[in-house]
């Protein structure tokens, strides 16, 4: 019998583990496969923090508080997993009304990003062509390296007692009495718990079919590019950035002595269990056609790695965390739609509190189940 059981061991059930480990509860962490594996979606080497979201206030203070939990912890585990670089917004068109919003956004809020026009962003980032203007918020923001944080994440929740099992798929939720009562494993274990967090991440509809927030799980391409030059590639000279209209965003170098470059269109649905590291010709043609225009200097970078990620979209991109419907014990976190991961710490968290407390000090109406999405205008 544990206080809790977690489903899914990414980086939401890992720091839902922490949290709870912390605090003293017993808790079980099941994952399928094993914490940070390669068809997680919190599985890669970066994951951006950025403040900007279109003058959304809670979003904006939800990662500045994430951003302190997420130092205080790489302090405390020693993993090195916070990069505070900033991160470069950038326009190839003027007045792309997502990046102005973000813009306006952060002024609205009190924040001080500086205005680059043209020919200050080719004199400070003579890495970009055909690029209208940009901002940066100097000191804040950067990336987590996800795979490494995910992992520490779930290792200090076993050190704090957790029991954390690996190869460990819950086939089924049994009910009793209108609550979840245990969650029973592929070969026929079962644990039981006072209390249940569902963060199965793309897999989420395979365990929850039923959702009234529809959750898509979407493929989305990545590329490691050793750079011809890699000081020049490096941060400072280069921080985090994206090229808004365009889709595409990148890290400075850091795996393996590469730069990432992504596209950030949401893609074709896709598989959570599929291979995910065959070649995709079409995308690496799209890419090269990216850099060619906008980062020429990379244009014949040899792709030393690439492979699909899977976001899991909801309908607004907003966040699904509430409790199932009639089952006061069953907290479900998903739907974190390409843009979860730099709140994870928080998030955790946050579920933590609910499944010991009841309650929480964020307004989660925006993230529950019973709201009507509206579709979603671009990008937060
Ligand atoms: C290419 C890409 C780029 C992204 N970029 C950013 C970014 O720059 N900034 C940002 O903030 N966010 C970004 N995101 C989003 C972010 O990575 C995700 O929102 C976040 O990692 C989701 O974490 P999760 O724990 O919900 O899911 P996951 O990491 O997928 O974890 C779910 C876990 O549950 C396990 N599981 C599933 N079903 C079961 C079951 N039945 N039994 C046991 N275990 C199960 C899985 O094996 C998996 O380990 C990006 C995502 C992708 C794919």
């Amino acid at each position: 019998m544990y206080d809790v059981v977690i489903v899914g061991a990414g980086v939401m059930g890992s720091a839902t583990a922490y949290w709870l480990s912390r605090a003293g509860k017993r808790v079980a962490l099941l994952e399928k496969y094993s914490p940070g594996h390669v068809r997680a979606s919190s599985a890669d080497e970066s994951r951006m923090v950025r403040y900007q979201y279109r003058g959304q206030t809670l979003y904006t203070e939800m990662v500045a508080a994430a951003v302190e939990l997420w130092k205080e912890f790489d302090r405390r585990s020693g993993a090195g997993f916070y990069r505070e670089q900033g991160a470069l917004a950038l326009q190839a068109r003027p007045d792309n009304p997502p990046f102005m919003e973000g813009y306006e956004g952060l002024l609205e809020l009190g924040y001080e990003p500086v205005w680059l026009d043209g020919d200050e962003v080719r004199r400070r980032y003579p890495h970009f062509t055909n690029i209208d203007s940009g901002y940066l918020l100097e000191g804040l923001g950067g990336y987590v390296a996800a795979r490494t944080a995910t992992q520490a994440l779930a290792e200090s929740a076993a050190e704090l007692g957790a029991d954390l099992r690996t190869g460990a798929e819950v086939t089924e939720l049994r009910e009793s009495g209108g609550r979840i009562a245990r969650a029973v494993t592929q070969d026929g274990s079962t644990f039981e718990a006072e209390d249940f967090v569902i963060a199965a991440g793309p897999w989420t509809p395979k365990l929850l079919p039923d959702l009234a927030i529809p959750i898509r799980s979407t493929a989305e391409r990545l590329h490691y590019l050793s750079p011809p030059d890699h000081d020049a590639y490096s941060y400072p000279r280069l921080p985090p950035f994206f090229v808004m209209d365009t889709n595409f965003y990148g890290f400075p170098v850091h795996w393996r002595g590469c730069v990432k470059v992504a596209d950030d269109t949401i893609g074709a649905t896709f598989d959570p269990d599929r291979d995910r590291e065959h070649e995709d010709e079409e995308a690496v043609a799209k890419l090269r056609d990216f850099l060619r225009r906008h980062m020429p200097g990379l244009s014949d970078a040899e792709v030393v790695y690439s492979k699909t990620c899977t976001y899991s979209m909801t309908p607004d991109a907003d966040f699904v965390i509430d409790y199932l419907p009639d089952r006061a014990n069953a907290i479900v976190a998903a739907g974190f739609s390409g843009h979860g991961f730099k709140f994870g710490i928080l998030i955790g968290q946050i579920l933590a509190d609910l499944a010991m407390r009841g309650t929480t000090r964020w307004d989660l109406t925006r993230f529950r189940l019973d709201r009507e999405p509206a579709a979603m205008d671009g990008h937060w």
